[in-house]
């Protein structure tokens, strides 16, 4: 995939980089990036994927702007309130780079509807506020051998993982949560949380999808990067994968 003057112009500090280079940055043009959710995490997230070249990118929401949005979503503003969401990102995604193709997907996703959607993209970045829709998100990203890239903020406490489970030594997201959705607990629907975390978890999002499309540094499918707000404290846990896991454990069938 070649870029043009003014794509090479665009990503000179990209190009620049030894890590990513013009073969870097031609695969994110290449890809196809499937954003789910355009609240705290996605709506920084959608910023950067954008300005960073990404290829396609299909934002799924189908919620509307609301003033309570405002504090933490910044690719909204004040006079988006009432508008779609995912509309709202892609007019966004458009003015900061023309470059990029942006399909709008306005609804909730379900579990139904989650392996067709993530159908034909390269990796998946899962902002949402719900478990239920985790979950359908993870098993179908699963399934498709899709990479999944998560990330969650409450309060003063954010945590960011990409997911290969389908490799052998790679946990998935249920190995990761269990069984039981009270493990989960993370949620901004209803908490309360500082709007700048989910800019620093939303921003580190990104960078993850960008990794899992132009790899550099360490493969950080497995790692769980937890975030303490109140201490300022980052950690990096690595997850164990579960032999007894229902979605990629040796019971399966993949
Ligand atoms: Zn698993």
């Amino acid at each position: 995939m070649r870029l043009s003057d003014e794509e090479l112009e665009r990503y000179a500090r990209h190009i620049i980089l030894r890590e990513v280079g013009g073969a870097g940055q031609a695969r994110l043009k290449a890809a196809r990036v499937l954003v789910i959710g355009a609240g705290g995490i996605g709506a920084p997230a959608i910023q950067y994927l954008a300005a960073a070249g990404i290829g396609a990118l299909t934002i799924v929401d189908d919620d509307h702007v609301d003033r309570s949005n405002l504090q933490r979503q910044i690719l909204f503003a004040t006079a988006d309130i009432g508008a779609g969401k995912a509309e709202t990102a892609a007019a966004r995604v458009a003015a900061i780079n023309p470059n990029v193709a942006v399909r709008v997907e306005n609804r909730r996703l379900s579990a139904a509807d989650a392996p067709a959607l993530i159908a034909g993209h390269d990796v998946v970045l899962d902002g949402t506020d719900n478990f239920s829709t985790r979950l359908a998100v993870a098993d179908a990203a699963l399934a498709a051998r899709v990479p999944l890239v998560s990330s969650a903020v409450a309060e003063f406490e954010g945590q960011l993982g990409t997911f290969r489970g389908w490799e052998p030594d790679k946990p998935c997201y249920r190995c990761f949560v269990g069984r039981d959705p009270e493990r989960e607990g993370i949620s901004c629907s209803e908490q309360g949380v500082l709007g700048a975390l989910t800019g620093v978890l939303g921003s580190l999002a990104a960078l993850e999808v960008i990794r899992a499309l132009a790899p550099f540094g360490d493969d950080s499918a497995g790692k769980l990067l937890l975030v303490d707000a109140l201490a300022l404290r980052f950690r990096t846990l690595q997850l164990p994968k579960d032999p007894g896991c229902p979605a990629c454990g040796a019971g399966t069938l993949r």
